[in-house]
Formats: structure tokens, C-alpha cells, sequence
């Protein structure tokens, strides 16, 4: 152990996003001199995921969503906590993490306290790649404008949030473009009557574990119907887009190497449409195909396209739980009780028996939406909940409030939501409101450049 690791109690924070970074900030101005915080994230900066479906979209936007990890730009000079980015926690134990990189000297950090709020993960382009440095990530989203530019057929798979925000950003920006929406559902997002909302959003556990389908009335999905007809999207609602298994989101290797020519891969598509041969089949890629394609859906039916956006598969990141106890998940997410300690179903055996870990954020099995506002509610709770352990008070119980919110906007003038008042009922609003909220930069400023409170400036400008 070094000395720094036997002067502090460390409190290991796994993920510096929005829930990890939000914990941080609770426990930094509330934690006694003897501890500090190890943030740690596998990715050298931060991104604002609230924006990144226009930047895969539109120029410009690619320099508005990051922000480097660093210590002095999150904590205040003189405190002992450090960011650790880039490094991955590889493995845990009962009281220590192992990363996948040195940290003054040793692999294996000691805690007093550990938060896991490794989120959820995407295929690309929705989000940056684990290993892509943040100039490497900017360079894919102008990568990804491109081949979107390019492409003239657009099939969007998956009319979840992800889906319907992209095909919202691309038929805003790109009028010119087909963008034809697949959904499993009768109604965009997952159509909920509007009495069962309440409690399953409240209830926790698998129903509300789901990403793909957190329950929404069903007016929100006629309201987005309505946008996306405004917009020119055509939704095919009660099918499936049938994905035929790929190792990689990318293309593959030789269909990037045939794109010599700025247009290639579109050229080689309408050149198979000029000689009339019947487009090949679709194998599982997404991104900008090397020629015309056909998706084959579940009905029979088939479509064509020269672009395929993943707006399904957003996954819990919750494998190093997995790893040591599978009693401690629920459903993919990590099993947390109401004071959003990690709990598990084999108490006896598991590290998390000695309840040394908490969980918060898109990873975490606790009630409410995953949405960043969850994560911006909770993982304050989990902090409070530490500094209560540290002073030897009662722990207090974590609850979504009442209250749940969901919006989506369809390009910069478009979108719709839904608020949840509890026994009030739910309200249903369209594009005038989502624009209000939303304002132009989507909380950029506030609520992402906001929560660095280090000495060194983060800035993001806008015009
Ligand atoms: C495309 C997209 C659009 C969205 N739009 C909206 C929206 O409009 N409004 C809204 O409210 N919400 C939106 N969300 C959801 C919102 O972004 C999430 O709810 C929020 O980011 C959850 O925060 P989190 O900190 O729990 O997890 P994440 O933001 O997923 O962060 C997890 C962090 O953990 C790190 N990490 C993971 N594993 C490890 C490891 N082993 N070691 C070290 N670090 C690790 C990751 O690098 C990452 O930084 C959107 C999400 C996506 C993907």
C-alpha cells in the first residue's frame, strides 16, 4: 500500500459521467479531511449524451459535447481527490478495485466506500468507442455526418428514444433523405395504458430495468407519430428489422477498403440499382452500406436502404458485477435496496455481502426512467448515504419522487414528451414545450460544463 493509500480513506467512484461526476460533487464538499475520491473512468473525457444524435448528424455540433477528464478541472485545488481517466476497473473485490492500468503503483485500490456508475453502453456512433481518445471520437462524429450525408435511404432500428431522436435528426437536417422507422411496438416507444405507468415506473425491478421499453402513454407515441409524418418519416409500427448476427457494428474491413473515392460505397449502391439486380442482403452492419442493401423484417416484408442506424441495444454496463455474483443483478441491471447499496440474492458468499458498494445511474435497478435526470437525483442520495455511514447516522431511503419526465426532440424544432404527476395523471406535450425546455444546447452549458467545478476552466461556446 502507498502512503497516500494508507493516509486516506478512499471513497472509489467507477464512472465520471453523469452519475459518478454528480456523486463526486455531493461528496466533495461534505467529506471529513481523511478521505478523498478516486473518480475513475475508462474514457480520458466526458460527453454530453443529450446532444450526441445531432452531432452524428450535424456539423459542428462534434466540438459541443466533450470535455477532458482531468483532476483540476473537476475538483478544487488543494483537496486530495484525483480523477483517474483514462482507466478501467477490471475486477472487484470485497474492499478493493482493480484497474487495468497502475494508480500510484498498485492495480488494486483500496475503499472505504465504492459507487458504480458505469452506465449503459451503445453501439457506435451513439456513443465514443472505450478506446477512442477525444479528438479520435470528434473525427468519428465527422465521419459519421459524412457517410449520413451520403447515404440516400435511411432505416432506423428500433423506435425507442434513440431511434426516434435519430430520425428525427436526420429528416430535420436532411429533408432530401427516405428515413423509414422499425418498430416492435403498436406505437413509437413502448406504449403504456396510462394507469399502469405510474406503478411500473415507481416499482423498480425488471419493468423498469427495460431500455428499450420504459412504459409511455400512449398518446406520447400518437404525438410522435404525428412529428414524424411532419417530417417526412415513414414508421413501420409491430415488425422487426431481423439483424443478422455481425461481430462488429462497423463495416468490415474490405468494404472500408474499397472506399477509395469520397462517394464510393454510394455509387457502387446506385450502380446496383441502375442494372436492375436486386439489392444483396443486409448483413448485420450498421453504418453507411457498401451498396443498396435489403433488410429483411419479421413480417416478410423487406426493406431497402444504403444506411442502417442502430436505434436499438443499449446494454447495462454491469459486467464486472456479473463477474463475482450474479445474485447481485436483476434482470442486466445491479440490484440495489432502497438506500442504493448493492444487494444480492447469495448473501453469505458475495463481496457484496459487507454492503461496501452502492450503485447509481443508467446501471443501477432503482426506480424512474433511465434518463440523466435519474442519475442526477440519485447519486447525490448515494453520496449523502456515505457521509451518513462515515458520521455513523442512519442511512436514508432513496425514493424517484413522484414525479417522472421524459422528452424527446426530433431536430432543433420538433419533439414531444410526457409528465408523470403521480395520481394527477400524465400530460402529454408536443413540440412548442419540448423546444422551450430543451432550449438550443439541450442543458449543455448548465448542467454538463456545470458540474466541473475544478480551478481549471471547462468551456463549451455556442454562438
Ligand atoms: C444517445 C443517447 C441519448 C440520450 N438522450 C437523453 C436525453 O435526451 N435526456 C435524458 O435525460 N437522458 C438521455 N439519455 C440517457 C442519459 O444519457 C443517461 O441516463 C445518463 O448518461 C446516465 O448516466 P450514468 O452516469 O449513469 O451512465 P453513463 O452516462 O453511461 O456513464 C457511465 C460512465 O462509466 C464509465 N465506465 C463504464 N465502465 C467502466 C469501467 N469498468 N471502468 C471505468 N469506467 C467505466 C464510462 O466510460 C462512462 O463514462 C441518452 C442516452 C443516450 C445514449
Amino acid at each position: 500500500m502507498t502512503v497516500d493509500q494508507q493516509a486516506f480513506k478512499n471513497i472509489v467512484i467507477i464512472g465520471a459521467s453523469i452519475a459518478g461526476h454528480e456523486a463526486a460533487n455531493h461528496l466533495s464538499s461534505n467529506l471529513p479531511p481523511n478521505y478523498r475520491i478516486l473518480l475513475i473512468d475508462a474514457r480520458s473525457f466526458a460527453w454530453w449524451p443529450i446532444t450526441i444524435l445531432r452531432a452524428v448528424v450535424t456539423p459542428g455540433w462534434e466540438y459541443k459535447l466533450t470535455i477532458p477528464l482531468t483532476t483540476d478541472r473537476v475538483f478544487k485545488r488543494g483537496t486530495p481527490h484525483q480523477v483517474i481517466a483514462p482507466n478501467k476497473v477490471i475486477s472487484l473485490k470485497e474492499s478493493s478495485v482493480v484497474l487495468e492500468r497502475p494508480f500510484e503503483g498498485s492495480n488494486e485500490v483500496p475503499f472505504f466506500r465504492c459507487v458504480i456508475a458505469t452506465g449503459a453502453s451503445q453501439p457506435l456512433p451513439t456513443m465514443p468507442g472505450w478506446n477512442q481518445t477525444e479528438s479520435e471520437f470528434i473525427e468519428s462524429l465527422k465521419a459519421a455526418q459524412r457517410d449520413v450525408e451520403k447515404a440516400k435511404k435511411v432505416v432506423v432500428v428500433g423506435g425507442g428514444a434513440v431511434g426516434v431522436e435519430i430520425a428525427g435528426e436526420i429528416a430535420a437536417h436532411h429533408p432530401d433523405k427516405s428515413v423509414t422507422l422499425v418498430h416492435k411496438d403498436y406505437g413509437l416507444l413502448s406504449p403504456t395504458p396510462p394507469d399502469e405507468i405510474q406503478g411500473k415506473v415507481q416499482q423498480g425491478g425488471k419493468e423498469v430495468g427495460s431500455y428499450s421499453s420504459p412504459p409511455t402513454d400512449p398518446r406520447l407515441s400518437i404525438e410522435l407519430k404525428k412529428i414524424c409524418d411532419k417530417l417526412g418519416i415513414k414508421v413501420i409500427l409491430n415488425d422487426r428489422v431481423i439483424i443478422p448476427p455481425c461481430a462488429s457494428p462497423y463495416l468490415p474491413k474490405e468494404v472500408e477498403d474499397e472506399e477509395d473515392e469520397e462517394d464510393g460505397r454510394i455509387k457502387n449502391a446506385h450502380e446496383s440499382e441502375n442494372q436492375g439486380k436486386l439489392p444483396k442482403a443486409w448483413n448485420g452492419h450498421f453504418g453507411l452500406q457498401p451498396s443498396l442493401v435489403t433488410l429483411k423484417l419479421k413480417s416478410g416484408k423487406s426493406l431497402e436502404a444504403d444506411y442502417v442506424y442502430p436505434g436499438c441495444g443499449m446494454k447495462p454496463n454491469s459486467k464486472l458485477v456479473r463477474d463475482v455474483d450474479e445474485g447481485a443483478l436483476d434482470g442486466e441491471l445491479i440490484r440495489v435496496n432502497e438506500y442504493l447499496k448493492v444487494t444480492t440474492k447469495n448473501p453469505g458468499e458475495s463481496i457484496f455481502s459487507k454492503e461496501r458498494y452502492y450503485a447509481v445511474g443508467d446501471v443501477c435497478s432503482s426506480p424512474g426512467f433511465k434518463i440523466a435526470r435519474t442519475a442526477i437525483v440519485n447519486a447525490p442520495k448515494a453520496a449523502t448515504n456515505i457521509i451518513n455511514e462515515i458520521k455513523e447516522k442512519p442511512l436514508s431511503k432513496y425514493s424517484a419522487g413522484p414525479i417522472s419526465h421524459l422528452d424527446l426532440p426530433l431536430g432543433p424544432n420538433e419533439g414531444a414528451g410526457m409528465t408523470n404527476f403521480g395520481w394527477l395523471g400524465t400530460w402529454v406535450f408536443g413540440s412548442r414545450f419540448t423546444t422551450m425546455i430543451r432550449g438550443k444546447t439541450s442543458g449543455t452549458e448548465r448542467v454538463f460544463v456545470g458540474r466541473f467545478r475544478g480551478e481549471k476552466k471547462s468551456e463549451i461556446v455556442f454562438d
